[in-house]
């Protein structure tokens, strides 16, 4: 008989294999969502840039969009085949991005990590819990990578993530965890509990993108008056797609998540980076989905330890004699 030896270290080795196979996946799907025929109203893609009539995200399998050769599947092996093929098409020679293998090793690397949360901590991490995360960590990187080429996100990853968010919730309560005090790690009670948990964090999600949204049309107003300028109300500060996904995200996380997300997180990587960006660049725009993605892989992987840190901080405050 065959056994399988599923100690935590080969349990992990699995998840990260897994991920990448996922990431391969996960290729196609940024590469052919933004490109289906039904959106190119959105993005002024010209029909060449769009995929051919018939095609969609499963059908047909992947092709080389150099020679539009279908890739068999030797050569279509996570990781290795970019390596064996030394990084370009068999047949007609055409360069593999780069990010190919990088996606694949990203998802592989998160899959790995919801696999080591849930060994290290099962209590916190319980294998449903780490699946899930999985998922989302699939959909972020996804969302994030087509974010970045399009400055879109599109409605089947946020929409698609607030309607899946209840059932899941339903299914998963540990997803959760109390809805007060805000900041202590306790799971919740059962579905009922995980369902109002559920709601209240994806009013917080679209809610807490609102306020920043507002309060970055505030601060533009602002500039214009002192500037003698006049403010153009249709200056985007943050957009529809944000406030969609973290209404998903919320859903999922809770509201704790997705608040510390949008005011704390993605606003200090987005600072960060966008700086730099704009010092070199000189461009104003940055896709702000990979932000909130990547505050939302730290809120998921490592929110017993954010959450516990906040609820000693508010307690050492609470007890400084006055
Ligand atoms: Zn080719």
């Amino acid at each position: 008989m065959l056994r399988v030896p599923f100690d935590s270290a080969f349990l992990v080795g699995y998840a990260f294999l897994f991920g990448a196979a996922v990431g391969s996946f996960a290729n196609v799907c940024i590469y052919r969502i933004p490109r289906q025929r039904r959106n190119r109203s959105d993005l002024g893609l010209v029909d060449a840039d769009l995929l051919p009539e018939g095609h969609s995200i499963v059908r047909p399998r992947s092709f080389c969009p150099g020679c539009r050769k279908p890739i068999p599947w030797h050569d279509n092996i996570p990781l290795l085949s970019y390596a064996i093929l030394n990084g370009r098409c068999r047949t007609c020679r055409t360069r593999i991005p780069l990010r190919y293998p990088f996606v694949e090793f990203l998802t592989g690397a998160l899959f790995a990590l919801c696999a080591w949360r849930h060994v290290s901590d099962p209590q916190a991490f319980s294998l449903p819990v780490a699946l899930v995360a999985m998922g989302v960590s699939a959909a972020l990187v996804i969302l994030a990578f087509i974010d970045l080429d399009f400055r879109i996100i599109p409605d089947g990853l946020s929409v698609g993530g607030v309607l899946l968010a209840v059932p899941l919730s339903l299914l998963v309560p540990p997803l959760h965890v109390k809805l007060w005090p805000p900041w202590a790690f306790q799971p919740v009670s059962g579905p009922m509990e995980a369902l109002a948990a559920s709601l209240a964090g994806i009013l917080a999600g679209a809610g807490s993108i609102y306020a920043m949204h507002l309060m970055g049309v505030g601060y533009l107003r602002i500039k214009a008056l002192l500037r003698s300028q006049r403010f153009d109300p249709d200056q985007a500060v943050v957009g529809g797609g944000d406030l969609k996904m973290m209404a998903a995200v919320g859903g999922i996380l809770g509201w704790q998540g997705a608040v510390l997300i949008v005011f704390l997180l993605a606003p200090v990587f987005g600072a960060l980076v966008g700086i730099a960006y704009r010092l070199i660049t000189h461009d104003e725009y940055i896709a702000y989905g990979p932000f909130l993605a990547l505050g939302t892989l730290i809120v998921m992987l490592m929110r017993r330890e954010i959450l516990e840190l906040l609820g000693q901080a508010f307690a050492g405050r609470a007890v400084i004699p006055i």
